[in-house]
């Protein structure tokens, strides 16, 4: 019960990670809102509710925040996991591709933080948990547009975390490296190789490993802990 009264909302909760966090939460005991684009393949367990919420649209952000808010009385944690890759180099990448990886990688964090910052100030104290990447601090070849939205990710943590520290919010990023998801089935194989055989435990993480990190950062038991970077990669950074 670690998360005990705690009212939780999660994007991209649909799939993957973001599901696995939603579980998780509810198991610890908070009352979790579960958002996404999508519906879940699987419904998700009961105490937790779920909302349409696409994260480039500052009116369904501003509709989830006031639901949450009216259905249990407050936000005190707020996750950012939506996301999506893609993989076009530089000299590639068109104006909508980049725009598009743009708006859902790094708008959708801008807009969640800043819906969130405006029903935590003055009222309770939060944990927003954004979700990057290692690619976020590392590089690879190709996917430049989702490296700068994931390495973009990474500083708008740290900028809000120094500005609301005062209020009493915490904000981190967490920076998976290579997790089995829908995400990464969709991409090829040989890619998904490669990254696996650089990762030193030398197989891909589960969702459930990345939902750990992001447990710790919600709870109070990181209340120490503000502007950080949770490195859940199995070993890829620290090469
Ligand atoms: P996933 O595809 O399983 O889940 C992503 C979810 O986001 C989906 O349910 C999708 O419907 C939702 N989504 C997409 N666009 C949306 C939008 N506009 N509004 C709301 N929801 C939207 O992928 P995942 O691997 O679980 O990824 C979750 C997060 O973790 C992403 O931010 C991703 O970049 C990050 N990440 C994943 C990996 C990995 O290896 N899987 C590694 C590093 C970071």
């Amino acid at each position: 019960m670690r998360l005990h009264g705690k009212v939780a909302l999660v994007t991209g909760a649909a799939s993957g990670i973001g599901r696995a966090v939603a579980e998780l939460f509810v198991k610890e005991g908070a009352a979790v809102v579960a958002s996404d684009i999508a519906a879940p393949k699987q419904a998700y367990s009961s105490g937790i509710g779920s909302v349409r919420l696409d994260v480039t649209s500052e009116a369904d952000w501003a509709a989830a925040v006031d639901a949450v808010v009216r259905d249990h009385g407050r936000l005190d944690v707020l996750v950012n996991n939506a996301g999506i890759i893609a993989y076009e180099p530089l000299h590639e990448l068109t104006m909508d591709a980049w725009t598009r990886m743009i708006a859902v990688d790094q708008t959708g964090v801008f807009l969640g933080m800043r819906e969130a910052v405006r029903v935590m100030r003055g009222r309770n104290p939060g944990s927003i948990v954004n979700i990057s990447s290692i690619w976020g601090s590392a590089a690879v070849a190709g996917a430049h547009g989702y490296h700068a939205a994931k390495g973009a990710v990474r500083n708008m943590t740290k900028n809000a975390a120094m500005t609301y520290v005062g209020d009493g919010i915490r904000v981190n990023s967490v920076h998976p490296g290579f997790i089995h998801t829908a995400l990464t089935n969709a991409q090829a194989a040989d890619l998904n190789d490669a990254v696996i055989a650089s990762t030193p435990m030398k197989r891909g993480g589960r969702p459930i490993e990345v939902a750990y990190g992001c447990l710790f950062l919600a709870s109070d038991e990181a209340s120490f802990v503000t502007g950080a970077e949770l490195v859940i990669d199995g070993g890829y950074l620290a090469q």
